[in-house]
């Protein structure tokens, strides 16, 4: 009996049918697909995309070069050396991140003290050969300098939690 009713099905395209009715249910309702780049689905202030060093207003770079951003990095992705200035302040002689290796986890921005090293909501970048993802401290504070009004403006949304 089952194998009669199989047959009856696969004669009749009794599938092929319920598979149309399905395309046809979802032909007119609303779409849902973003085009991309045209247009953007919302962000949080939080995401995690691009990592950027900030300054101070007066133009002085904010990091102390604590190296706690290159302890805490489990991906290793974070070198850091250092130097200590004529006033004796401590600041960075290099600071480079590789992207390749960044698993984009936050822990560096978490464990900043100072909110130097941040995560911007820049998503659009790429590379075409791996040395074009290994990121200067030259290359982070000029995407810090660009983009210091969101940034700072993502980070006081933020303030209440942390
Ligand atoms: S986001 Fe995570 S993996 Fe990437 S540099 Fe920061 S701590 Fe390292
Ligand atoms: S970015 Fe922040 S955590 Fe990393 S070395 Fe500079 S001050 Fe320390």
């Amino acid at each position: 009996m089952a194998a009669i009713r199989k047959f009856l099905k696969s004669l009749l395209l009794i599938e092929l049918f319920q598979g149309l009715a399905v395309t046809g249910r979802h032909l007119f309702v609303r779409k849902i697909t973003v085009q991309f780049p045209e247009e953007k689905t919302p962000q949080s202030n939080r995401f995690r995309g691009l990592h950027a060093l900030r300054r101070y207003p007066n133009g002085e770079e904010r990091c102390i070069a604590c190296k706690l951003c290159e302890a805490v990095c489990p991906a290793l992705a974070i070198t850091i050396e250092s130097a200590e200035r004529d006033d004796g302040s401590r600041r960075t002689t290099r600071y480079d991140i590789d992207l390749i290796k960044c698993i984009y986890c936050g822990f560096c921005e978490e464990a900043c003290p100072v909110d130097a090293i941040v995560m911007t909501r820049i998503f659009e970048y790429h590379g075409e050969s791996r040395g074009d993802l290994y990121y200067t401290k030259q290359m982070l504070l000029a995407v810090g300098d660009k983009n210091e009004a969101q940034i700072a403006k993502d980070r006081a949304q933020d303030a209440p939690y942390r």
